[in-house]
């Protein structure tokens, strides 16, 4: 039995893994290199490249150029000094006068003073070293100078100008040049100088698209970072264009992919009794909503059917998806086979757990959790259960799908919240089984576009009908001025019995001291409000985390302020009042997860949105869309018109996660071309072995698509 187990571990190595690279053709070798292959990158500039490139085990050569200009400075604009617009880049030619060195102990800049025909400016340089000074602007010469100039005291001032040249350094400096998002360590002259060998090093590579563009793959690169002119290196330049087109090509040919090799292997149907439903279904203390029935009809039906199910379920905060999964669980369930529930965090799979497991006991189910929490006995004992199918649900993280989490037999994989996985998860826990049906639930409806980025053409069904019962919340929008007056209210309320999140914002960036922002409101609501008060962030220890959660959820504490660990799913109907400050940092989707916190019991609920002045226009209107509407299939749209998609799938910068260049905002239009040619591609030729196939194995590959490959390649 071991040695079986152990067999079928190796034959079902989830599919993520990265390809060999071996399997990687040759010509992309000189794109795959190692960026320290690079004239003038040692190791210890590797370092700050790695964090530039989000690749903390080794930039390459094509991670590199993927790093397209955040903007460009035009060096074009020579005009005299009496001609120049102050807080313009501008380049001058200028005659250097005398050096006023910074004097002993003072933090004056070292100031040059020089002049044209037309008038004076005067340089400033902080920190400068005299004689290094001296070299660089010789009295009595002529250099030129580029920058920006601003006004002094009534006087043109550049400080710190970017370049100072001569006649022959003039010849040479760039009309435009490219300016790059950077990280600490790094100057805009070590990324300039790294592309401009990256793209010495790497080869032309033969054309993937059925089209061909007029500018090559190579030259658009070649484009994008060494422009002529600012529509070169802008996305809405062609060069930039045909990259997006690539990359969203590239994903939609990895969906087509998958969806034509899911297909292809037909599905075993799991026909239930209705038993196990039925059971569940009368220990509800409530009916189902009409789209919940609808959408277990449909469920129930691809379940059931030879081909295997790929769905999504899309659902506002609160529409109730849980009991949906637990009965699509308990089809599989009745057909004497298993399902998994994997959720994004640790927080999320015990909230289903604890959901689940009443309703999974009264109707005779053997339900489990699996966490990276889960360790030595206890957790060898649960995969043995697995492994037997003495488990009949079992709900976790990621951990679920890691080597070693074996199943007697998997009918069903359950992924909520899906877009904070990829597809590589998605296959990976499906490969858990034998052509295992896969469901996907989204906490935030997707716009149409979205979904066909992100899942393809998958089935799906919307719970549009909140259940029954739920109060409309009242949402305000409240400068954090006025936060005097939300704790007096707050005061009122907490009196009254009732219960209250307070939300503090946890962006990336700047990590440390937003912590130390939550931790210092716990303080001061703590002085108000004495043990009352409850603190959950991020970086708490997993048992901490749970108790702040349980001693809030059982009415310990009334008031928890937490971080945006709450966001995603978690289930307290008590609560009835959420504060969110600084609102103006989260993005509408998130804003609308978050006040889904509340109104999920009877009690009529409040959402105050403390907004720190002044208020960007678009901010000004994400808290107004929220103010107005409750739907969020409705708010996502909004989302998308207002900010990109970036916030729609609840990431907090406007990128489009998962995407290195395309920009939905810009190349959306390019998406249904995109996928039509991607589909077009694989109904031709389904393995990719045609004349063509090879072309655009490379673009899987260049965009790392490549699981798509590994598709191809199991057959
Ligand atoms: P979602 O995961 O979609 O955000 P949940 O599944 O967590 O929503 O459901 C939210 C709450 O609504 C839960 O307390 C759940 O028990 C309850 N609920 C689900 N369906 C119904 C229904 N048809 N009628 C009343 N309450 C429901
Ligand atoms: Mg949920």
């Amino acid at each position: 039995m071991a040695d079986a187990r152990a067999d079928r571990t190796i034959a079902k190595r989830p599919p993520f893994v990265h390809l060999p690279g071996i399997m990687r053709p040759d010509i992309l070798n000189s794109y795959f290199a190692e960026i320290t292959g690079l004239p003038g990158i040692g190791p210890k500039l590797a370092r700050p490249f790695n964090r530039l490139l989000g690749r903390e085990d080794g930039a390459r050569v094509l991670d590199l150029l993927l790093h397209l200009p955040a903007s460009t400075i035009d060096r074009r604009a020579r005009p005299t000094l009496s001609e120049v617009v102050p807080d313009t880049v501008v380049t001058v030619k200028i005659h250097v006068d005398r050096h006023v060195p910074t004097p002993p102990g003072s933090r004056a800049p070292y100031r040059v003073y020089g002049h044209d025909a037309t008038g004076d400016l005067t340089l400033a340089f902080f920190k400068a070293e005299r004689s290094w000074m001296e070299r660089l602007l010789p009295i009595g010469e002529t250099r030129w100078v580029s920058g920006t100039v601003t006004l002094y005291d009534g006087m043109a001032q550049m400080v710190h100008p970017d370049r100072v040249v001569d006649a022959a350094g003039l010849a040479r400096l760039p009309p435009i040049e490219p300016l790059y998002p950077l990280v600490e360590g790094l100057g805009q002259g070590h990324v300039r100088r790294a592309i401009e060998a990256a793209l010495a090093q790497v080869g032309d590579l033969p054309e993937w698209r059925a089209e061909a563009p007029d500018i090559g793959f190579l030259a658009a690169l070649r484009k994008v970072h060494q422009p002529r002119d600012a529509l070169d290196a802008s996305p809405l330049g062609p060069a930039w264009q045909r990259l997006a087109y690539d990359e969203l090509l590239a994903g939609q040919l990895a969906l087509a992919l998958l969806r034509a090799s899911t297909v292809k292997q037909a599905g075993r149907p799991s026909l239930g009794d209705g038993a196990v439903s039925a059971r569940i279904l009368a220990a509800l203390p409530f009916s189902l909503t009409g789209s919940q029935t609808e959408a277990l009809k449909a469920i129930r039906a691809d379940l059931g059917s030879e081909d295997r199910m790929l769905r999504l379920l899309q659902g506002d905060v609160g529409s109730g998806k849980t009991v949906v999964a637990l009965l699509a669980a308990a089809t599989v369930i009745e057909a004497g086979r298993q399902a998994a529930l994997m959720a994004p965090t640790e927080i999320l799979a015990r909230q289903h757990m604890k959901t689940i497991a009443p309703l999974a006991e009264k109707a005779g189910l053997t339900v489990a959790l699996l966490t990276g929490r889960e360790k030595g006995r206890a957790r060898a004992e649960l995969l043995a259960r697995l492994a037997d199918g003495a488990v009949d649900l079992v709900i976790g993280t990621h951990a679920l799908f890691q080597e070693g989490v074996d199943f007697h037999d998997l009918a069903l994989a359950i992924v909520d919240e899906q877009h904070r996985f990829g597809v590589h998860q998605r296959l990976a826990l499906a490969a858990k089984g034998e052509a295992v049906d896969v469901l996907v639930m989204t906490a935030t409806p997707i716009p149409r576009t979205l979904v066909l980025t992100y899942f393809g053409d998958m089935d799906s069904s919307e719970l549009r009908e909140k259940p029954a019962g739920r109060q409309p919340i009242d949402t305000r929008a409240i400068p954090t001025d006025r936060i005097d007056e939300i704790v007096a209210r707050l005061g009122r309320a907490l009196e009254e019995g009732r219960r209250a999140y307070w939300i503090c914002p946890l962006v990336e960036e700047s990590e440390t001291s937003d912590l130390a922002a939550a931790q210092a409101r716990f303080g001061e609501l703590q002085a108000h409000f004495g043990a009352r008060v409850g603190l959950v962030h991020g970086k708490m220890k997993g048992a901490e985390k749970d108790a702040a959660m349980a001693a809030f959820a059982a009415g310990e504490t009334q008031l928890l302020v937490a971080t945006t660990v709450v966001e995603v799913g978690v289930d307290v109907p008590e609560a009835s009042i959420i504060v969110i400050e600084h609102a103006e940092r989260f993005g509408l989707a998130q804003l609308h997860q978050l006040r889904g916190r509340v109104g999920r019991g009877s009690e009529a609920s409040t959402c105050v949105l403390l907004y720190r002045r002044p208020l960007g226009e678009i901010a000004r209107q994400r808290l107004e869309a929220l103010r107005s509407s409750e739907d969020g299939f409705f708010l996502a749209e909004q989302d998308l018109k207002l900010r990109g998609e970036g916030d729609v799938l609840g990431t907090r910068q406007s990128g489009f996660p998962g995407f290195r260049l395309a920009r939905l905002d810009v190349h959306g239009d390019l998406l249904v071309q995109a996928r039509a040619e991607a589909l077009a591609a694989v109904q031709n030729d389904s393995d990719l072995q045609g004349p063509r196939g090879a072309a655009l194995r490379l673009l899987l590959h260049v965009f790392e698509r490549d699981v798509a490959v590994k598709l191809l390649s199991a057959g």
